[in-house]
Parts: C-alpha cells; sequence; structure tokens
C-alpha cells in the first residue's frame, strides 16, 4: 500500500514495481534537490570565493543578501507544503486529489493507486513515450507521466481526437518518415483536465486495440500506421463491401485454424469475373478461416518490396490452393 505515515526513503526498493509510489518518490526527490540547490550553492560560495565574505552575513554584497534571503526561503516553503501533503495520511498530496476523482464513493485515493499498479504491472499493457512524457494505457485507465504532472483518466470516460501530427524526416534506421501523432483525451468527468498525448504513427494500432474508445480524427489527419496494419484495415474495409455468404443451416462453423479464437467466418466464392474467365478459381473448401487470419494470409503472400500491387493480386487459398482475389472473399452472415 501507499505511505501509511512513512516517509520517502522506504518506497526507494518498490519504485520498480508501484508506478504510483515510484512517481512520488521521483516527484519528491526532484522537489528537495531544486529546493535545496540554492542554499548548496550558497554554501558552496562560502567556500570557493572567500573574498565575498559570504560567511560572514553582514558583510556580503546586497546581491548575496537577497540571494541567501530566498536560499531560506524556498526550503521553509516546501518543507511547510510537505508538511500540509502528509496531514490526515497524505491525501492533501495533489497525486491524492488528482486520483481521488475517480474512487467511488465508499472508497478512497488508495483504491485508485492499487488499482492502477496492479495494471501496470501486467505485461498487456500499452507503453510508450521518453520518460519525460510517458503515456501508458491499461484496461481501465489512460496515464500520462511528466516530470511535473500525472494525469489519469477512465477509459470508460474518454474520448479522443487526433489534433496534430508531425512528420519528421527519415532517421537513419528506418527508411520511411517517421509521423508524431498528438491525440487529445477528453473526459466527461468535469474534475479530469484534458491532455495531450503524442505517440508514433507505427504505434497507432497497438494503441487503437487497448482502447476501448474509438479515436475520431477532427484535423483529418492521414496517419501513416505501419504497412500490415494498414492493410488489414484497407483488406477488412474492402470485404465488407462484397457480396456475402449466407450459410446453410445445417452447417456448423468451427473455430478459425489460423488463431482458433473466432469462429470460422469467411468464404471464398469467385465473384470477380465470369465462371471460366481470369486467373481466378473457384474454392470448394469450407469455411475454416477468420476475417483477419485471411488478411493476414493475403498480405503474407505478397511482394514486400512493391506495397502498391497487393490490392489488386491473386493469392492461393491457404487450403486447396485455388487462386483468389479480395473480390472473391465472403464475409459468412
Ligand atoms: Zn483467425
Ligand atoms: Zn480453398
Ligand atoms: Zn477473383
Amino acid at each position: 500500500g501507499f505511505p501509511h505515515g512513512r516517509i520517502a526513503p522506504a518506497w526507494v526498493g518498490e519504485k520498480d514495481k508501484d508506478m504510483i509510489q515510484g512517481y512520488v518518490f521521483m516527484r519528491v526527490l526532484n522537489c528537495f534537490l531544486k529546493v535545496f540547490f540554492l542554499a548548496g550553492y550558497y554554501l558552496g560560495m562560502c567556500f570557493a570565493a572567500p573574498e565575498k565574505h559570504l560567511c560572514f552575513f553582514y558583510l556580503a554584497s546586497k546581491g548575496w543578501k537577497t540571494f541567501f534571503f530566498f536560499a531560506v526561503l524556498f526550503p521553509a516553503v516546501t518543507s511547510a507544503l510537505a508538511y500540509y501533503w502528509s496531514r490526515k495520511g497524505w491525501n492533501n498530496h495533489p497525486l491524492a486529489r488528482t486520483l481521488a476523482v475517480h474512487a467511488l464513493p465508499q472508497s478512497g485515493w488508495r483504491a485508485v493507486a492499487s488499482s492502477i499498479n496492479m495494471e501496470f504491472r501486467r505485461i498487456d499493457k500499452f507503453a510508450t513515450g521518453a520518460p519525460g512524457a510517458r503515456v501508458i494505457v491499461t484496461d481501465t485507465w489512460v496515464i500520462k507521466v511528466t516530470t511535473y504532472c500525472l494525469h489519469v483518466a477512465q477509459q470508460q470516460d474518454i474520448h479522443l481526437t487526433v489534433t496534430d501530427s508531425r512528420q519528421h524526416e527519415l532517421t537513419p534506421d528506418s527508411n520511411m518518415p517517421v509521423q508524431f501523432l498528438t491525440i487529445r483525451v477528453a473526459s466527461i468527468n468535469p474534475y479530469v483536465k484534458a491532455f495531450d498525448i503524442r505517440l508514433n504513427s507505427t504505434e497507432y494500432g497497438e494503441l487503437r486495440e487497448k482502447l476501448r474508445a474509438p479515436i475520431s480524427n477532427a484535423a483529418n489527419v492521414v496517419i501513416h500506421q505501419s504497412l500490415s496494419d494498414l492493410f488489414l484495415e484497407t483488406f477488412t474495409s474492402l470485404v465488407e463491401i462484397n457480396q456475402t455468404y449466407p450459410v446453410p443451416s445445417t452447417q456448423e462453423l468451427e473455430p478459425c485454424i489460423g488463431c482458433m479464437q473466432t469462429i470460422a467466418n469467411i468464404k471464398l466464392i469467385k465473384n470477380c469475373q465470369e465462371p471460366n474467365e481470369g486467373e481466378c478459381q473457384q474454392c470448394y473448401c469450407r469455411p475454416m478461416w477468420c476475417l483477419t487470419c485471411m488478411g493476414k494470409w493475403f498480405a503474407s503472400r505478397q511482394d514486400q518490396q512493391h506495397p502498391e500491387t497487393w490490392l489488386s493480386s491473386q493469392v492461393p487459398c491457404p487450403t486447396c490452393r485455388a487462386k483468389f482475389c479480395i473480390l472473391d472473399v465472403c464475409i459468412i452472415r
């Protein structure tokens, strides 16, 4: 649990495990380093520059007197603030307030902290960004951690909008320009302030998979997703406007043999041309694949160097090798 009256150094050992405690520890450390920097500097100058007579306060110049005043004032104010925060079991700390907004009526911010910590430890979370602007998406939470701020929103409350994109020139390790997207996270909870997250466009597909809410694209930003994500999306949208296949009521559909998770929902029927024309052939296999696996199969048979040919090409049925094109892929209704 979170500090039941404990002080900062006791959290050090747990900081890898517990996201919230780790965050607070870094904040406290950061704050103290800054606050005592001035005092440390003054003390250092006493020895480094004896001619300024800093050790004898009344002899020092006016500028140094002012400096000394602030060097004492800042730690005093911070200590008072820290004391105020620590009252009532840290309930006054800004972080506790940020989290309390999400607490259920009978529980407090500690329950929220432990939920975040628990989900943060799972490996299936989505995480991106540099240490100074980290974005984490778990099953329940969308979190942004910066040096000075922690933003927390609950997935069920939010709507997301792509507001901006920045193209960066070629990086040495890839031959594609890098695109960064800015996504605004707004919550229907009036106590949660909207915040922006930034990510590489190739991570967009992964983010969307982790989110329950759709992402709207207000600025009509063209998103450069990873090639496979992009293809699967196009493949799906093309297949969805094809003819559908009404499955005979006597036929039982089995799980897709590619992923074993979705029920098979694809049947290949030659619709693109007359039966004896063109390169495509009729496949007589029973439905065995789901749409996603069929899309992945289709992509895997393509020339990786020439993505522009993908949509117009023919590939063999994974089972009987009869050739088919995207027009021949029918969703079962
Ligand atoms: Zn499948
Ligand atoms: Zn077949
Ligand atoms: Zn065809």
